[in-house]
């Protein structure tokens, strides 16, 4: 434990950065995401404010917060969100909560966002956001992967299919594009991404006294 606050103490401060994954659902952004929070502890969530009723074990506070109409007409009143979107018939939303602050001090965040919000983002903090989008290998393919999920019904799967053709249009919008042929390797490429982004140069804001030391 020493070792690591140690080197959290030695290293050069750092900008945080808002790292946002998309993709038609069912492209493996929900698995590619919960291995990237669990390999990754320097990297946050941002959970995400919806009107969605919960799917089996999704839990509140965790994988969304769950809200009425009303409460998200609330929040939309009193400028609480980053950026919302309908999807599917319902709002979703992204909590400006302490994000801000959170990215002086270089707390990476993680959001799970489609392309409307993702344009919302990028308008807002363009700098601090690095975009992804997760390709499937195939319509056929992304098709069983929700059929294997088995947690919407067939109507949804078809409107889920549907939108995931819209979804996908938007692919050249993105810093990243990754094709999720294998979950493995999928996940090694975006963890190559974040690994690197988190070195640029202007992210980097400890270099200047950095080098100013090392020239002196
Ligand atoms: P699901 O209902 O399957 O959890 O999510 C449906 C879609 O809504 C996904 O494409 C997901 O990325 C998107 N989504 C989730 N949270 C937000 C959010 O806060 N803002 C926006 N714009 N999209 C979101």
């Amino acid at each position: 434990m020493a070792e690591s606050t140690d080197k959290q103490e030695d290293a050069l401060a750092r900008r945080g950065l808002m790292f946002i994954l998309s993709s038609p659902s069912g492209a493996g952004k929900t698995t590619i995401s919960r291995m990237l929070l669990e390999a990754d502890p320097a990297i946050k969530l941002s959970v995400s404010v919806t009107t969605r009723p919960p799917r089996p074990g999704e839990k509140d506070g965790v994988d969304y917060y769950f809200v009425d109409d009303a409460t998200f007409d609330r929040m939309v009143e009193e400028d609480d969100f980053y950026e919302w979107a309908h999807v599917f018939g319902h709002r979703y939303g992204t909590p400006k909560g302490r994000i801000r602050n959170a990215l002086k001090e270089g707390q990476d965040f993680l959001f799970d966002i489609d392309w409307q919000g993702t344009q919302q983002l990028k308008q807002k903090d363009d700098q601090d956001v690095v975009t992804v989008f997760i390709l499937p290998p195939s319509l056929a393919e992304l098709r069983q992967r929700l059929e294997a999920r088995a947690q919407d019904s067939a109507e949804v799967i078809d409107s889920r299919m549907e939108r995931a053709r819209g979804e996908i249009s938007h692919w050249a919008e993105y810093d990243y594009v990754v094709i999720n042929d294998d979950v493995q390797a999928c996940f090694a490429k975006v963890r190559e991404v974040l690994d690197a982004e988190r070195m640029r140069r202007t992210r980097q804001t400890g270099l200047i006294p950095f080098v100013r030391e090392l020239m002196a």
